[in-house]
């Protein structure tokens, strides 16, 4: 199979079990859980099984070693699905890729087994009340206390903090960013549920306060007052990379979705099938997943290598799939009149979590910002 045909075919890297997986597990019941704010425990066992949680982590540590092309397509999959399952996939993914490459020997051995099983669940705890996009302005401090350090700030927005097992958390010493490995349920851990979110309810928010929590040596990753542009780039980078992927599920679940519909509905006697207006968008649909799904791949094989340049493909990735996933929501929400505003069809599910892809991991704003100023840095060079 030449690597164009790979890039371009949906199915290519996805085993037929996921694929089922996805159709008959998650798609049938994606809209109760987004009403309910809640995935249940049996999926979570049930993406244990499949080995979903971590498969990029090396087989000695309980992963099946696989490439970042074929994870970025597992994530699509399950975007395509449910963003609310994909959002606690791509935290969990930032945690154990945290702990994979900048982990001690000691860490990986402890973490890592546990993470590709996803007992217990990673969340990643870096926004507060008053910061988010500037991340370096996060307030949350650990004073060093003779053995180890205390904990103390509020993390919020956290996905997958209501049912998380191990916290990493940004905090600085003095004035310079660590992180480290928390325990969900260290003393003076405290986790409140946030609910009524507009998207992705299901992916199960909280707020997290902590409130002078020991950890010592062994929960810190990598050099102390190190982990600003390392560790947080590295994991906003994984981010990045699984809700770009995710965002092309989304693109495909709107195309899906409205091929149906307009196949059957008819407006004075025509098919909305047979409407040019309607099929642009459904065009506008075919293009943006391929596009997408291209932008990803590109990502995903930059990793492989281990290339830095893959920084700036996850950018472009997930700026160009989170904003056509918004666009392709919309227009399936249009294209279903009514009844795309109704729980009855999926579509306003789809716009509502598109809403969030945008705001996560770097906002649309911060990657326009970002990927200009490349622009302006390569012309200089
Ligand atoms: C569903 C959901 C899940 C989340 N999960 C997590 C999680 O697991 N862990 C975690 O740590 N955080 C999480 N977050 C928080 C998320 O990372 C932040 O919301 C995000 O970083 C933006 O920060 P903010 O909300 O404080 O917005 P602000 O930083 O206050 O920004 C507000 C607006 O201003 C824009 N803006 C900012 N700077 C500029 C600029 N220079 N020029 C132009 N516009 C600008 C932003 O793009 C945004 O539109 C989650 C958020 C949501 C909604």
């Amino acid at each position: 199979m030449s690597s164009l045909t790979t890039d371009h075919d949906p199915a290519a890297g996805v085993p037929a079990a996921i694929r089922s997986f996805v159709d008959d597990e998650i798609v049938p019941y994606a809209g109760e859980w987004d009403r309910a704010e809640r995935i249940p425990r049996d999926v979570l066992d049930r993406i244990c099984e499949l080995g979903l949680w971590a498969p990029f982590l090396p087989e000695a540590h309980g992963g099946a070693a696989l490439p970042w092309t074929e994870v970025g397509r597992l994530h699509e999959e399950v975007g395509r699905g449910c963003s609310a399952v994909r959002s606690l996939l791509t935290v969990h993914t930032m945690v154990a890729g945290t702990v994979l490459r900048w982990g001690t020997d000691e860490q990986r051995a402890r973490w890592l087994p546990l993470l590709a099983r996803g007992e217990p669940l990673g969340a990643f705890c870096l926004s507060e009340p008053d910061s988010g996009s500037a991340a370096d302005a996060a307030g949350t401090v650990a004073v060093p206390d003779g053995t180890g350090w205390r904990l103390t700030g509020t993390k919020t927005w956290i996905t997958g903090g209501q049912v998380a097992g191990v916290l990493l958390v940004f905090a600085r010493v003095q004035d310079a960013m660590s992180a480290f490995l928390v325990p969900a349920d260290a003393p003076g851990v405290t986790v409140t549920p946030l609910g009524g979110m507009m998207g992705t309810p299901g992916s199960m928010l909280a707020r997290i306060d902590l409130d002078r929590v020991p950890v010592d040596a062994q929960a810190l990753i990598g050099p102390e007052g190190w982990a600003a542009g390392t560790v947080m780039t590295g994991a906003l980078d994984l981010g990045r990379f699984s809700v770009a992927s995710g965002s092309v599920g989304v693109v495909r679940a709107c195309l899906d979705a409205c091929v149906a519909y307009t196949a059957r509905r008819r407006v004075r006697g025509a098919k909305l099938s047979e409407l040019p207006l309607i099929r642009r968008k459904i065009s506008d649909m075919v293009v943006a997943g391929r596009a997408g799904r291209l932008l990803c791949a590109e990502a995903g094989r930059l990793k492989d290598d281990d290339d830095p340049a893959t920084i700036m493909a996850s950018w472009i990735a997930k700026y160009y799939t989170s904003t056509a996933a918004t666009a392709a929501s919309a227009d399936a929400v249009q294209i279903h009149g009514a009844h795309g505003f109704s729980p009855d069809y999926p579509v306003a599910r789809y716009y509502r979590d598109a809403r969030v892809a945008e705001v996560i991991e770097g906002s649309t704003e911060l990657q326009q910002l970002t990927i200009a100023d490349v622009a302006y840095q390569e012309a200089r060079a």
